[in-house]
């Protein structure tokens, strides 16, 4: 079947579908997340929304299922020669005008940034500058400016798409076909229901970018929790912050005494001045004086740099979930059971204070499901340290059982696919009439976001 199913697909899609040995297909199926081998049958790279619809076209004729990827940075299973990879990062064209950025899904959030900026507007990115822009608001989309604009995904407008029978459509709020109205529903923050082209989002006012991290020897963590915890309480919702524990490389931009040492971790950033940052600032600094402080006016390189993010690609296992308070005890506790640093343990925890008054529009998830949000990332490499992560991720997980809200947050669980208890039993059973409407063979899978 493989080879009948690769020779329609060359026929069809003559310079865009590679097979194994040639170096498109290795870049394609070296994902951002290396936990799991990719071995598809054959890569399309598609150039345009008529090269989606023919693979899957032919992909669904064959009995073949089709994996879509921009990055990998959500990859979370093998996959192997009964599958087809659909490439997008080619569709990485990005237009903004009017307050709106119109993005090839492929695209990454640095590109939309550069194009935004020069109107005094920003997209609602995340941390890392190598994420891709339809992944990441599938999922929800928590970024820098989530407590005062709320979530990526509730800025989506439009989704030019492909059903899992091969139809071109188009996903917006005033779709004439009901089934298309639902799939902006499940876009926007619950799960894909078809390859996303290309995807409209609106832009946010950013009058003056302060960004900043600063950093601590691991044993001012009790004081330096304490001062944030009761900070959040009270910083005006411009701030969005982020206190992690993560163990630095032995080398890189940091003081000496630092590298490869376990670190306090505070970023934050304010789309309004620094005068927002200043009240949580002083308040840190008082608790202990920092080693490093970057605090100043930022722009787009340093709103991506802030949090530290790891530049190159790693086999992470993770977890993700949504927290109703985040007190110094409960902080310390879930980064005492991390282990950062030491032998098994995780390699990073943080907790994100995300409480906004936002109310997003219609869709699976728009609206901030709960004040805090707990991200915690170790190792996944293989079935050893993917077993021995996951004990540490669960005693993470438990010791902030006494504040979970009961929800996982899909984006965070690196290396994993999502987890049934991402929506509410009554959003899961629409997501699935929606995907059963638009892809009725399931033709179509997304490794980070199965419809459950
Ligand atoms: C270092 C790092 C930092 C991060 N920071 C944040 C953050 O601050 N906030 C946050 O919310 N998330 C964050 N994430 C999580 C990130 O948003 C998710 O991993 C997201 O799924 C990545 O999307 P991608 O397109 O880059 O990855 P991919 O693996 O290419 O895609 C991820 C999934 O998205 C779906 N998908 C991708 N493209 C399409 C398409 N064209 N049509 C339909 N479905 C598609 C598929 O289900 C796919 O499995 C971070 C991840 C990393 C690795």
């Amino acid at each position: 079947m493989t080879e009948a199913l690769v020779a329609v697909l060359r026929a069809e899609l003559p310079g865009v579908t590679h097979q194994p040995g040639d170096d498109v297909y290795t870049a394609a199926t070296t994902p951002d997340n290396s936990s799991f081998p990719q071995h598809p049958a054959a890569v399309v790279t598609a150039r345009s929304t008529d090269d989606v619809a023919r693979a899957v076209t032919v992909a669904s004729k064959s009995g073949s299922r089709v994996i879509v990827q921009a990055t990998g940075h959500g990859a979370a299973a093998p996959i192997g020669p009964e599958a087809v990879l659909l490439d997008t990062s080619a569709l990485d064209s990005v237009d903004v005008s009017a307050g709106v950025a119109r993005v090839g899904t492929g695209a990454m959030w640095p590109a939309v940034q550069a194009a935004a900026a020069p109107h005094g507007l920003l997209g609602l990115s995340g941390t890392s500058p190598t994420v891709g822009v339809g992944g990441y608001t599938f999922a929800g989309g928590v970024g820098w400016f989530v407590r005062k604009h709320g979530l990526a995904s509730a800025s989506l407008r439009s989704v030019e798409y492909v059903d899992g029978t091969g139809r071109i459509r188009r996903a917006v709020e005033d779709a004439p076909e009901s089934v298309d109205r639902e799939a902006l529903w499940a876009f926007r923050g619950g799960a894909p229901v078809g390859i996303a082209t290309s995807i409209e989002l609106d832009l946010v006012d950013v009058p003056e970018l302060w960004t900043g991290y600063l950093l601590w020897p691991v044993d001012a963590l009790p004081a330096v929790a304490a001062a944030w915890a009761a900070a959040t309480a009270t910083v005006s919702d411009s701030v969005t912050s982020s206190l992690s524990l993560l163990h630095l490389p032995p080398d890189g931009p940091f003081p000496d005494d630092l590298l490869g040492t376990t670190v306090v971790h505070l970023s934050y950033a304010s789309p309004d001045g620094g005068e927002h940052l200043g009240p949580m600032h002083d308040a840190v600094c008082a608790a202990a004086p920092p080693v490093v402080d970057t605090t100043a006016a930022g722009d787009i390189v340093s709103l991506a740099q802030i949090h530290l993010d790891p530049p190159a690609a790693v086999p992470a296992r993770g977890t993700g979930r949504w927290l109703g308070a985040a007190g110094a005890d409960l902080a310390t506790s879930m980064f005492d059971a991390a282990r950062i640093g030491q032998p098994g343990g995780l390699n990073m925890i943080e907790l994100r204070h995300t409480d906004s008054r936002t109310v997003g529009p219609m869709g699976a998830m728009t609206t901030v499901p709960a004040p805090f949000l707990l991200h915690a990332v170790g190792i996944g490499a293989d079935d050893g340290s993917r077993h021995r992560t996951d004990e540490v991720l669960r005693a993470v997980e438990n010791a902030g059982r006494a504040a979970d809200v009961g929800r996982s947050a899909p984006s965070f669980r690196e290396g994993q696919p999502d987890s049934a208890d991402a929506l509410p039993p009554v959003d899961r059973d629409r997501l699935r009439a929606i995907r059963d409407a638009l892809d009725p063979d399931r033709v179509l899978a997304f490794a980070r976001h199965p419809v459950p």
